[in-house]
């Protein structure tokens, strides 16, 4: 039913509605109010002083009047409130005076000012209704006066249409009301209790569809197997685990067991390694990758940057060093003439396992038999990339990898229909970093360690923040830090300095100078989070600290955790605001990267994290993900419980759930497709 067809709308209100992509019945009546303005009256005794309230009282004589200018009038006189005798103050309401008078009942909202005897009132009726929560809709154009009356009556008139999807179980169980009451409630309520319940119900029911949607998709791929399955050689993967030159970690073994695993189930692998930087997943990937090599199938790993591409490239090179296999490059500066040479052989089979930035999906690289795909740090890639990446090829393996710790439920959300594995321990015995927030003005201590590290033999980054608004004044920043320690420690030591517009072979030299140590203190700005691996550089200053994430600043500081020389990251920064100084000693206490993220998102919120990823499309009306993670977790549990008793495929009371989540993955098919 569109509201155009409804006899009593106006053309006016139509089109205020249609702006706001308001077209039918049930459209205006999923619509919710932004807020709520509360003008329940409340009981002297129960009155704050400065808080904006409702109270009501009995008029104890005439007003006063006076006016001050033509266009501003003050007008005062006496109210009983409960027994206290209260001045009231209210401006240009001088033609209600013959009004007040005693005896008069009257109802004011404003706030006590200073003392309990005086009230500066902004509203004044004389209307004797217990309650009045007034919902704020913000349609413009529409008083929400006008959009609660037509609300009212749309509501009132229509309600049949409203679909409850909630099976009654649930709603029992969780205490929810029904989808009626709910709708009623949100958008025509008379107490603050039913905005509750309303809010708990529909929230409630957001975040269980979109559970359940992604869950679904999770067992369709289980139980509807459209993979591949890779009869890798166990024998030759074990021997190639017991060549190399550590033990794995056990949450490196449970890991790698899961995903080599999910390689041989028919299934397609949907799988997010998560841990640290330096926890090793970047091993366990490698083996997965041999492990495919081995039933004859290449694989790809795609990072983010070249320079983490030239860096995985070594790391490979190294590793599968005992091994026939044949590793290549594949990065946008590679030359036309190799990059002609090296596709050819990836669709001729030559190549057992490519690394690349995204341009390793672009439609003339064709592999010979892909069987895995390996991401780094997937979520730095645009979902068009993403995309291209996934469309490759639908059935093949896909192991994902990243640094982000992402609390659990979080991850399930963010990620879809992903599986975990987590890697918590770090390899070897590596002292956490030594972390201190230092206050700009006391830099200086930190210039002296540096000079005392250095002489011990050890290397040093100095990061510099990026400036979002501007690239250029992000490289000026850097340049003037670059000059600055370079005449700092002029004839102590040599400095060097890396940043986003140097070409790749210069980033290249930079970093070859750093990693022979001929270049003890790296200036550099934010880039070098990503990748970067110097085992002899222990020391990180991070310089305006307060400007990164303190998800981002833990991820960094684990870039001098490398060695088991005692490593040290410094925080400095001017701020002085609050909120800047307990961030960055939350990171010096703090050595949980699980609790750091959580921290990060309570204070990013959750359009940080859906950005890009959801490309426009709201999730949730109501729900937030971060702020309703009590609720997410509640939900995702029994979300977990109905896919797995079967109950959304058997229970008619499911229908309207199952149908939802079914049609959901279809059309999520279609686009992966
Ligand atoms: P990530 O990819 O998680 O950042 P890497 O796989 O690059 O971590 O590992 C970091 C460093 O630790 C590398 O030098 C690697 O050789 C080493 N390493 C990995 N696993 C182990 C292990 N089980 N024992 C000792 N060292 C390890
Ligand atoms: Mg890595």
């Amino acid at each position: 039913m569109d509201l155009s067809e409804l006899g009593f709308l106006t053309v006016k209100a139509v089109q205020a509605f249609k702006k706001q992509n308001i077209i039918t019945v049930l459209d205006l009546l999923y619509h919710y109010p932004t807020k709520f303005e509360d003008y329940t009256i409340i009981p002297f005794s129960e009155a704050e002083i400065g808080k904006n309230i409702t109270i009501a009282g009995i008029v104890q004589g005439k007003p006063n009047v006076a006016n001050i200018k033509s266009n501003l009038s003050v007008m005062n006189f006496y109210v009983d409130v409960d027994g206290a005798r209260v001045r009231v103050t209210i401006f240009n309401r001088h033609f209600l005076r013959t009004k007040i008078h005693y005896g008069k009942y009257v109802r004011l909202t404003g706030k006590f000012d200073q003392s309990f005897n005086k009230f500066i009132a902004s509203e004044l009726t004389f209307d004797e209704l217990g309650t009045a929560i007034n919902p704020v809709f913000n349609i413009k154009g529409l008083e929400d006066k006008k959009v609660l009356e037509i609300k009212e009556k749309c509501f009132f008139d229509y309600q049949d249409l409203l679909i409850e999807d909630l099976p009654e179980d649930i709603r029992k169980e969780h205490d929810l009301i029904s989808i009626r009451e709910a709708i009623q409630y949100i958008n025509i309520p008379e107490e603050m209790d039913q905005i509750q319940q309303a809010i708990k119900r529909i929230k409630f029911e957001e975040l269980l569809k979109y559970q359940l949607k992604v869950k679904y998709m999770l067992y369709r791929r289980k139980t509807a197997p459209e993979g591949l399955a890779i009869h890798y050689n166990q024998k030759q993967v074990d021997s190639f685990v017991s060549q190399l030159p550590f033990q794995l970690t056990a949450d490196q073994q449970t890991s790698l067991q899961e995903i080599l695993y999910d390689i041989s189930s028919p299934y397609k692998m949907n799988r997010l390694l998560q841990g640290e930087v330096g926890s090793g997943k970047t091993v366990v990937s490698a083996i997965a990758l041999f492990a495919i090599t081995t039933a004859g199938y290449q694989g790809a790993i795609m990072v983010p940057t070249e320079v983490l591409a030239n860096q995985h490239f070594q790391t490979f090179t190294e590793l599968f060093q005992s091994t026939p296999l044949k590793i290549a490059l594949l990065t946008s500066s590679v030359p036309t003439k190799d990059r002609k040479e090296i596709l050819e052989a990836l669709s001729g089979g030559t190549i057992d396992i490519i690394i690349g930035t995204h341009s390793l999906f672009q439609k003339e690289v064709v592999f010979k038999k892909l069987g895995l795909v390996v991401t780094d740090e997937e979520h730095r890639f645009g979902v068009k990339q993403r995309v291209s990446m996934v469309g490759k090829g639908y059935l093949i393996d896909h192991l994902k990898m990243s640094a982000t710790p992402i609390p659990r439920t979080l991850a399930i959300s963010l990620l879809g229909d992903s599986d975990i594995s987590i890697i918590k321990t770090m390899p070897g015995h590596k002292k956490p970093v030594i972390t201190k927030y230092i206050d700009y003005e006391k830099r200086v201590e930190v210039f002296e360690h540096m000079r005392e590290e250095i002489l011990r033999g050890r290397q040093i980054f100095i990061i510099t923040p990026m400036i979002e608004e501007s690239q250029v004044m992000d490289l000026k920043n850097a340049l003037e830090v670059f000059e600055n320690v370079k005449k700092y420690y002029e004839g102590f030591c040599e400095v060097g300095l890396i940043h986003g517009k140097l070409k790749t072979e210069e980033k290249e030299e930079v970093m070859r100078l750093f990693s022979t140590n001929k270049i003890q203190i790296l200036v550099a700005t934010s880039v070098i989070e990503v990748g970067v691996n110097v085992i002899n550089a222990t020391t990180m200053v991070i310089l305006d600290a307060d400007r990164f994430g303190i998800a981002q600043l833990h991820q960094m500081r684990g870039r001098v955790q490398r060695s088991d020389f005692q490593a040290y990251c410094y925080l400095i920064s001017k701020s002085q605001a609050d909120t800047s100084i307990k961030r960055l000693k939350l990171v010096e206490e703090t050595r949980d990267g699980f609790a750091l993220a959580e921290e990060d998102l309570l204070i990013r919120g959750q359009g940080d994290i859906f950005g890009e990823k959801q490309s426009g499309t709201i999730l949730f009306k109501m729900a937030n993900i971060v702020l309703d993670r009590d609720l997410l977790e509640q939900v995702n549990g029994l979300a977990e419980e109905i896919i797995h008793s079967q109950r959304l495929f058997n229970d008619q009371a499911y229908k309207n759930l199952y149908d939802l989540v079914y049609n959901n993955y279809q059309v999520k098919k279609e686009i992966l497709e």
